[in-house]
């Protein structure tokens, strides 16, 4: 790991994602939450039968309300000992305090996860970066190799994650990975959480070894979603998937309404297809220049569109009309959303491309005539 000019920090490849045979994706698979010894048992055996090799299970719960499920706490660690010991799954926690820190070290879990709640504070990820450090440098038989993964912030902003994962490898730890679990919004759409796919291709593009996992679950938030989701993330060059299984999910304490049975798990992973690098490679050249042409087409017109802009400035200026006239600006709005349904192109995303038009042709018609109203 190394700290570029740019302070740019670098991630490696996590080790972990060799574990999955070569024509399957790399799963970690497990419970939202841990409920009962004999749950826990029962989803890992399963999904050890499925080839899965690490098993994933909440056991400190962050809920939005108190009084809701807030997981089993520390027991839950003997039972993921147990699943463990019975079936050679590594087992993986949610860690969000230095409490939590200290219990999963003791009960000798290596791969441990900052939930979205907690990646997104700052102090709470240095509460957890300080006490890895601490409890790593303690003399120790054997020397453990720790992977954390770090969720996105529930709120989109890249920095949060990228300051979140560089706070833990500045704790010493080398094995760091992402999982996008995609961000909150106040618009309730089709999934739970947004994701923003250009908030994780730009974290590859400026860190290209760092591994990025995909949550379907926590995305989607709904059964059907978690298969379409997946295959959309490995297109995407995703390195693996993260998701929430559960024997029973109609009756789960937590986030029912996502988790998929390990037999549905099952029949998911068979069918996800593993894109050749190279078929992708060359379909995705094809589709970029496709996209490069198109911007291209699109920057010419609104350069257009703004010369005409400038000129209709002039005229108003000439004659005394106003800049703005707001009904002509709600007129043209409501014929081009309209327009957009029919081009199935999303009316808030254009009501905001045009926004942004009219006010950069507003602030031209007003400037480019008045270069220097400022000053007078
Ligand atoms: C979870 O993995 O169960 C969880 C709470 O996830 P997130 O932090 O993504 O909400
Ligand atoms: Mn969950």
């Amino acid at each position: 790991m190394v700290l570029e000019s740019k302070k740019q920090m670098e991630f490696n490849k996590l080790n972990i994602t060799q574990l999955s045979a070569k024509d399957k994706p790399f799963v970690i698979a497990g419970p939202c939450s841990a409920e009962s010894f004999s749950q826990v048992m029962e989803t890992a055996t399963q999904l050890s039968k499925l080839g899965i090799k690490i098993f994933r299970a909440g056991i400190w719960k962050p809920r939005t309300k108190p009084g809701e499920f807030e997981g089993v706490g520390k027991i839950g660690l003997e039972w993921l000992k147990s699943a463990a010991a019975a079936t050679g799954m590594i087992p993986a926690v949610e860690i969000a305090t230095a409490q939590h820190v200290r219990q999963a070290l003791a009960s000798g879990i290596d791969i441990m996860w900052i939930g979205a709640r907690t990646s997104a504070n700052p102090f709470a990820v240095q509460q957890i970066a300080d006490t890895l450090k601490k409890e790593l440098s303690k003399p120790t038989k054997f020397k453990r190799e720790l992977t954390i993964l770090v969720k996105n912030p529930v709120n989109p902003d890249p920095e949060l994650w990228i300051g979140a994962m560089e706070r833990i490898a500045l704790a010493g730890i080398t094995q760091i990975g992402a999982v996008h679990r995609g961000f909150s919004s106040y618009e309730k759409g089709l999934m739970r959480n947004t994701p923003h796919w250009n908030i994780p291709i730009e974290l590859k593009r400026r860190m290209p070894n760092l591994t990025i996992l995909c949550d379907p679950s926590h995305i989607g938030g709904k059964r059907e979603l978690v298969h379409p989701i997946s295959q959309n993330a490995l297109d995407m060059g995703f390195d693996g998937l993260m998701i929430e299984c559960h024997i029973d999910p109609d009756n789960a304490l937590s986030d029912k309404y996502q988790q998929i049975t390990p037999a549905v798990l099952g029949q998911i992973t068979n069918q996800l297809v593993l894109r050749e690098d190279s078929d992708c490679q060359s379909a995705l050249a094809e589709l970029r220049r496709e996209i490069d042409e198109v911007d291209e087409r699109i920057m010419e017109l609104i350069s257009k569109r703004m010369s005409i802009s400038r000129e209709i400035g002039n005229y108003k200026k000439e004659n005394n009309i106003p800049v703005l006239q707001p009904s002509r600006y709600h007129k043209m709005v409501t014929r081009r959303v309209a327009q957009a349904s029919e081009l199935m192109i999303d009316s808030d995303f254009i009501k905001l491309v045009l926004e942004a038009i009219h006010e950069e042709s507003v602030r031209q018609q007003l400037e480019y005539f008045n270069p220097h109203s400022q000053d007078g």
